[in-house]
């Protein structure tokens, strides 16, 4: 039976499309096969904000930030905690050199591209106060201009170039159930033509299957992302040690098309997939008040200023503040026994700290736009923040405490805030402003984050009272868990190659992006350090490329 090409690239998100634009450029024949329509072409990077973690970059150090392999790797290690002898094998040395490609190639691979970076470098993951505990010591989360869909317009032009010379065949619709192995080696993939959809991207399309497909080819590559749109698979691995039960409601951050099936399929047909009880979830989830995918979630980003309560009027202990922690707090949240949190904050605090990511809901650095990201000056100008404070079912804003506790409960009537104890708290916190400095940990933090340009000037309100009517009417926020990215996924070696639960490489067979836990089976090991995940998929999806090219015939 004669290939139908060189190499099959399951799945046109972005690490397929990098590893796909790699082989072309190599002059190899590629079958893409994806079992969306066209319009969902990048997959979930379209969605992202772009954000890319970089060390010791040209736009770090304008801003004065000293950076370095050293520290990035240390922080990187500190977070990952690895801690499994097969499981975390090849990850580990996988972080290891995603760190180096952070700190040397990645930047240039992307600018020859054409991809330009904002000069702000925003500062995610702060940590949980420890020099040695997991964060970033320093801002490393570097913002492309033209968000996510500009991250995937890179590697998309020259791929559908490369389809009209005829070297890359796109077949959309297209579900992969099955990796044919002969003689130990992948040969080609097997699966169901689902019938033809029109939905717009991100939108769920429909699983009736019109034909079955085969196809062959001396190499095939699992790009099909992770499991977050799959609640099931969710709750199958989650991890009840460390996150506590799974909770009774959480959204969701992802399309529905990051289903996970590819781990199991892959998983059957012999290839090691491990580590999927670590995973990315976040605890600020808004939900979309124009939801394109179920249950879809946007994720907020407060910056460090706000007041962050338990459901029932309980502050989050140190260090969990805004920005600190993603999976602590998560935890946190999950401890108390609710699947929502709160945040009050002041109009100054969200004019200045109110930002939200995802492409979609930052049109103006995804569209180049400079006269809208002027209006960032005041984040209540915007559009999306105007419509989710409009018609979000999450926000209200009163003028008093009090009718804000009301209209918070009115969300909530199931968990009433103790009104008791949302006053206490929030007057024991403004009592701490008063001063420069003060025994509260979260005001220290944010007194530290205005030491840093960027956070000062575009991400940090003024310390002042919350309940001080000259900062005008108070917000009451409710936080939505919600799911996101799957850390672990299938095991690869640094060239991307499946190797199988005995250690052994895989021939034929290999693993990129999200799939792969963004390298090696989970490069992030526990937890992440943000921005790291396109990276991931650009780097695991080039290894994969040029590996798959180098070893084809
Ligand atoms: C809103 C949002 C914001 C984000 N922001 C950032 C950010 O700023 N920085 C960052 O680093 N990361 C961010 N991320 C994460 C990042 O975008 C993803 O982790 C990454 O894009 C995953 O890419 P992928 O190619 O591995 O998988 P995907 O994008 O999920 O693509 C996989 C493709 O495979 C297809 N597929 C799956 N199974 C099959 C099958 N059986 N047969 C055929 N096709 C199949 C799917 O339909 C899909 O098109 C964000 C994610 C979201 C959703």
């Amino acid at each position: 039976m004669s290939d139908d090409a060189d190499v099959i690239v399951v799945g046109a998100g972005l690490a397929g499309l990098v590893a796909t634009f790699e082989l072309a450029k190599a002059g190899r024949r590629v079958v893409v096969v994806e079992q969306e329509n066209e319009a969902n072409l990048g997959g979930q990077a379209h969605w992202s904000q772009g954000g890319l973690l970089l060390v010791d970059s040209p736009e770090q150090r304008r801003l004065r930030i000293k950076d370095s392999p050293e520290s990035a790797l240390s922080d990187w290690l500190d977070s990952a905690r690895f801690d499994r002898d097969r499981e975390d094998r090849w990850a580990r040395a996988w972080a290891e050199a995603y760190v180096h490609f952070a700190a040397d190639d990645k930047r240039g691979y992307l600018h020859r591209l054409g991809l330009r970076l904002m000069p702000n470098v925003g500062w995610p993951e702060r940590g949980l106060g420890t020099a040695t505990g997991p964060g970033n010591s320093v801002p490393r989360f570097h913002y492309t201009w033209g968000a996510g869909p500009e991250v995937v317009r890179i590697f998309r032009e020259p791929v559908l170039e490369a389809a009209d010379r005829g070297l890359v065949t796109f077949k959309h619709r297209h579900r992969v159930d099955e990796i044919v192995v002969e003689g130990g080696a992948a040969v080609g993939v097997r699966g169901a033509v689902l019938e033809p959809s029109d939905e717009p991207r991100g939108v769920p399309s429909s699983r009736t299957e019109v034909g079955a497909f085969d196809l062959r080819a001396q190499a095939v590559l699992v790009a099909a992302g992770g499991m977050g749109g799959n609640h099931d698979l969710v709750r199958a691995h989650w991890p009840t040690d460390r996150l506590g039960p799974y909770p009774e409601s959480i959204l969701t951050g992802v399309p529905a098309h990051v289903d996970g099936r590819m781990l199991g399929i892959t998983e059957n047909a012999g290839g090691s997939v491990v580590n999927l009880d670590r995973m990315w979830h976040y605890s600020e989830g808004l939900r979309n008040h124009s939801p394109v995918w179920p249950r879809h979630t946007v994720h907020f980003l407060p910056g460090p200023s706000a007041l962050w309560l338990d459901a029932t009027g309980r502050r989050l202990p140190p260090p969990l503040y805004p920005g600190h922690s993603a999976l602590e707090s998560l935890r946190h949240v999950v401890l108390s026994g609710h699947s929502h949190s709160w945040l009050i904050m002041s109009q100054s605090v969200l004019d200045k700290e109110f930002d939200l990511a995802g492409s979609d809901q930052n049109p103006d650095v995804t569209g180049k736009n400079c006269a809208l990201l002027a209006l960032r000056v005041k984040k209540s100008l915007t559009k999306p923040v105007r419509d989710f404070i409009e018609h979000g079912e999450d926000i209200v804003v009163r003028r008093t405490l009090p009718a804000l506790v009301d209209a918070m409960n009115a969300i909530t009537p199931e968990a009433p805030l103790d009104f008791a104890r949302v006053a206490y708290e929030t007057a024991a916190r403004d009592r701490q402003v008063l001063n420069a400095y003060s025994k509260d940990f979260q005001l220290m933090s944010l007194h530290n984050a205005r030491q840093y340009t960027v956070e000062r000037l575009m991400r940090t309100a003024r310390p002042h009272r919350l309940l001080d009517p000259v900062h005008g009417p108070l917000y009451g926020i409710r936080m939505n868990l919600f799911t996101r990215k799957t850390l672990g996924g299938v095991q690869t070696t640094l060239d991307s190659q499946v190797v199988r639960p005995d250690g052994r490489a895989f021939d034929g067979l290999y693993a990129a992006g999200e799939a792969a836990g963004f390298g090696g089976g989970g490069v992030h090991g526990y937890h992440a350090l943000e921005g790291s995940f396109l990276g991931g998929c650009i780097f695991s999806g080039r290894s994969a490329g040029r590996a798959i090219d180098q070893g084809l015939a």
